[in-house]
Formats: structure tokens, sequence, C-alpha cells
């Protein structure tokens, strides 16, 4: 796959799943523009890393995913957005009658509207290049409940419908637009989870791991990030020129049962 020439803006990227993306984007050719909302030297020496591993042009521009003009200022400081890859993503785990609002309000902001915002402010630049590909990771959650995680299902199930509507928008054009909708993949996001959720269940870490979280995925194995970014480059390539408005599982199987 050679997308020499093409830049990948890839949300939510100096950590687990959307670093996995950048550096499969960047194995394939792209050169990349990694996010999140810090500004560490380590944010910058990260870009710098896949940059000289991969022989691409890769820079780190810090924008909090919560904020619709950060998201809109990240895609015109990349100054090129042919594929963008909406990742950024947190979690919550309450009841919903429990539910701190302002993780509500959060998690839908960077789960969901972050993908709205970038969405806008690339689409015309990808116009422009005459070619683009919306990459939005969604989850199994997207298509898929689970008790206590109500934001995050709401944000996850909007971002799929979005997709589809950015692939009607922009059927007629070279561009596409498709979710893909992991299942557990072993990231810091799920690492997190696990002390929650064996509280909540009164089990211990290696008990959740088996029984609550791998419960669901019949593979009992954790996706990886390469083979997510694996299915990110895919969505790139001319073999999913005709695949749009659609959803990709990673999952293990999770979405058969
Ligand atoms: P992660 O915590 O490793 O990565 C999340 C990324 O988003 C990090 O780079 C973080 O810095 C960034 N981020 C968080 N808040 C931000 C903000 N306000 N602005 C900019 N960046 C921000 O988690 P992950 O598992 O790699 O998750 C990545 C995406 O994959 C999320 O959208 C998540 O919902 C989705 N996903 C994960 C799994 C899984 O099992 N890990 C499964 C399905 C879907």
């Amino acid at each position: 796959m050679n997308l020499k020439g093409k830049t990948a803006v890839i949300t939510g990227s100096n950590s687990g799943i959307g670093l996995g993306v950048a550096r499969a984007l960047a194995g394939a050719g792209a050169d990349v523009v990694l996010n999140s909302f810090t500004d560490r030297d380590e944010d910058h020496k990260l870009a710098e890393e896949i940059g000289a591993e991969f022989g691409v042009t890769a820079r780190y521009i810090s924008a909090d995913m919560s904020k619709g003009e950060d998201c809109r200022r990240l895609i015109e400081e990349a100054g090129a957005c042919d594929i963008l890859v909406n990742n950024a993503g947190i979690q919550h785990v309450a009841p919903i009658d429990e539910f701190p609002v302002e993780k509500w309000d959060a998690i839908i902001a960077i789960n969901m509207s972050s993908a709205f915002h970038c969405t806008a402010a690339a689409l015309p630049l990808m116009r422009k290049a005459g070619w683009g590909r919306v990459v939005n990771v969604a989850s199994a959650h997207g298509l898929t409940a689970s008790p206590y995680k109500s934001a995050y299902i709401a944000a996850k199930h909007g971002v799929v419908g979005m997709t589809k509507t950015v692939a009607l928008e922009t059927a007629r054009e070279p561009i596409t637009a498709n979710a893909i909708c992991p299942g557990y993949v072993r990231t810091p996001l799920v690492e997190a989870q696990i002390p929650d959720t064996a509280k909540k269940y009164d089990m211990t870490e290696e008990e959740v791991t088996e029984k609550v979280i791998l419960d669901r995925q019949p593979s009992k194995e954790f996706a990886t990030v390469d083979q997510i970014g694996g299915t990110a480059v895919f969505l790139c390539s001319p073999a999913a020129d005709q695949i749009t408005g659609t959803t990709i599982s990673v999952d293990g199987g999770w979405t058969a049962l």
C-alpha cells in the first residue's frame, strides 16, 4: 500500500489505538499528524521517532478534542488532511442515575462531537485534493450496548450514524467514510476500567479480564492496535474505494453473538 504524498491526521494518537493507526499509516508511506491535548516534549519526540522510523513527515499538534474550536484548529494547522482518523476517546463507567453530568458532557464532546468538527473542517481539504478518507474509530459499543456505559454507547452509536451521513453526503466524490468497530483492545483506556469493574462485580482484576471483559469476545483474545492500524490502511487502499458508510468490526466475533 502506498500512501506517499497523503497526509493523515489522527486524533488522540499519543497512545493506544491512535498511535497504532498512526504507525500503520506512516508504515504505508503517509505523512502523519499526531494529536492529543497535552503539549509535552515526549509528545513531539514520539512524532520525531515515527518520522525517522518510517521516513515520512510526522508532526505532533496539541489540541483538545473536547473543544470544537480546537478540533477545527487542528485540521487548519495540519494544512492538509487526506486521511482523517477520528479516534480520540475517553470512558467512564457508572449507572445512569449516578452518571456524573460533567463526564457525560466530556464523553459526548470528545468521543462524538470532535468527529463532527474535524470532519467538517477536513472535507473542504479533501475536496480540494480530490481524494479523502474519513476513518472513525467507533466500537463494538457503537453497535451493541453494555450496562454502566451510557455516555460512551450513546457517543459511539452517534459516530456510527454520523459516518453513514458523511458517506451519503460524499457518495459522488472520491471520498469515503467508514467506522472501525473494535472489540476489546488492551490499551490504557481498557486497563483503566479494570479496577472499577472489579469493585463493581466484587471480583479480582484477573477475573474481570477473563469473565467480564473478554466474556463478550468469543475469540477470548484482545484485538491488537496493529490489527486496527491494518484495517485503517485497508480502508485507504484502492480495494476499499467502494466501501463507504459502513462499519468494519474487529472484535473476535463479539457482534456475531
Ligand atoms: P487510550 O486511552 O490509549 O487513547 C485515547 C487517546 O485519546 C489518547 O491518545 C488520549 O491522549 C486521547 N485523548 C483523550 N482525551 C483527549 C482530548 N480531550 N483531546 C485530544 N485527545 C484526547 O485509549 P484507546 O483504547 O486507544 O482508545 C482510542 C479509541 O478507540 C477511543 O475512541 C476508544 O473509544 C476506541 N475503542 C477502544 C477500544 C479498546 O478496547 N481499547 C475498543 C473499542 C473502541
